[in-house]
């Protein structure tokens, strides 16, 4: 059952009388559980709809509609998988006592994996999802997979009843399904020729399997050190030295990359990013792969409209670990605006500041650096550090913290979004 949140005006489930409160019990017979029933099951022209309306009255519409025509209704969100496995890594685990609730979950779920690209497990699949995703066609999946070797990824994920992801794999590719995967590295544990063994693995199941990128673990203050350890810049080396002799196997046998490190690998490594060419199409962006020439793409594009800003003071609030990077992203802004840019590096207080993602920074630690910065016209917050309700980590809102500082605020994720907006007066 799917309860209804809300309801367009005019649309077809409005016509039909369906309103918030309403639970929607099956399709064709078939019981409806989450978005992706609703979804699927309802993208005929032709369909039995079962219903329960707040009252208690139980109804079935018959309906027929012109397949580009939406229901119109919105539903609940579902209720998230929780993870199976303890990594030593978890980033739950090296969060402080006391934020919001949500924060502290563990979600390892194959239809945000599907719908938002977050990475999933797949440790936590029954047999009714391995059929979901099959008849349902989930595709592209991104995978956390760490290491092909059972042993290995069963002690990373600290999950000793893991299912073994390569014949899992294998099976979905079988029926069609592709993923983007990931591999969180652990130095010591799935570095080295693990490393080197699960890209060669992963690689071979051909176009099934479109990238892999190579992520370094990040711990926080909080985090397990005694048992996970960050690593060395040698260390980063060496795992881009396995990256490039795969990349440069698929790109004489597939011409394309297909494997990459995330822009944190390269940074901790000290080594020069290579160009946004490689990344095709970007897919792994929001997980720190190729972020910096996504960005310079971005600001190439939307050049044109990015006006009035000559002279302008801007100051650029980022975390530690992309201000290293982010002169690469200012140097040309600075050129198509005009303005003058100053890039503000913030520590994070919350979780330390071994913790530098922007999106993980919170208003405190924003309002402190911003303070009294009477000389800055705006200041560009990234996107990624408020919530869909506005608040940052620290439950402090976007309007709290804009009333506090006395620049002009805009939340952005590529610059051109915010700068396209008027200047301020
Ligand atoms: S898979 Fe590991 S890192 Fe991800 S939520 Fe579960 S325990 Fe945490």
């Amino acid at each position: 059952m799917i309860r209804v949140t809300g309801v367009q005006p005019d649309s077809i489930g409005d016509q039909l009388g369906l309103r918030v409160g309403t639970e929607l019990l099956s399709v064709d017979g078939r019981e409806l559980e989450d978005f992706l029933d609703w979804e699927f099951l309802t993208a005929e022209e032709r369909f039995l709809l079962y219903v329960r309306q707040p009252d208690g009255e139980e109804i079935e519409y018959d309906i027929e509609r012109p397949l580009h025509e939406a229901l119109g209704v919105s539903l609940e969100p579902p209720r998230i998988r929780r993870c199976a496995n303890r990594c030593d890594f978890c980033f739950v685990d090296g969060l402080p006592d006391g934020l919001r609730d949500v924060l502290y979950i563990r979600d390892d779920d194959y239809r945000l994996s599907f719908r938002y690209g977050n990475f999933a497990t797949l440790t936590n699949l029954k047999p009714k999802d391995v059929a979901r995703i099959i008849e349902f066609r989930l595709s592209p999946l991104y995978v956390s997979v760490h290491a092909t070797d059972p042993v290995v990824r069963r002690y990373l994920l600290r999950n000793p009843t893991a299912p073994e992801i390569l014949p899992q794999l294998r099976h979905f590719a079988d029926h069609g399904i592709e993923f983007h995967t990931q591999v969180v590295m652990s130095p010591g544990v799935n570095d080295g020729d693990v490393l080197r063994e699960t890209l060669a693995d992963l690689y071979a199941f051909g176009s099934a399997v479109i990238g892999c990128s190579v992520v370094p673990v990040g711990l926080t203050e909080f985090s397990k050190h005694h048992l996970v350890r960050e690593p060395t810049a040698e260390e980063c080396r060496a795992a881009l030295e396995l990256i490039d002799d795969r990349a440069a196997i698929s790109r004489a046998e597939r011409g394309a990359h297909w494997a990459y490190g995330a822009d944190e690998l390269y940074l901790r490594a000290g080594v020069e990013l290579p160009p946004a060419e490689i990344y095709g199409g970007f897919e792994q962006v929001e997980n720190g792969v190729g972020a910096v020439r996504w960005l310079q793409r971005q600001i190439e594009a939307g050049a044109d409209e990015l006006q009035g800003w000559e002279g302008r003071r801007i100051g650029v609030v980022t975390g530690t670990a992309m201000s290293r990077l982010m002169p690469m992203v200012l140097e040309p802004l600075a050129v198509h605006t005009g303005a003058r840019f100053e890039l503000i590096p913030v520590v994070n207080t919350l979780f330390g500041a071994s913790v530098t993602t922007a999106g993980l920074l919170p208003g405190a630690a924003l309002q402190q650096a911003l303070a009294g910065r009477h000389e800055l016209d705006l200041a560009l917050l990234p996107g990624e550090s408020v919530n869909d309700s506005g608040l940052f980590m620290d439950d402090m809102s976007f309007e709290v913290l804009a009333a506090a500082v006395p620049m002009e605020l805009r939340l952005s994720r590529d610059f051109t979004d915010a700068l396209q907006l008027p200047v301020p007066a």
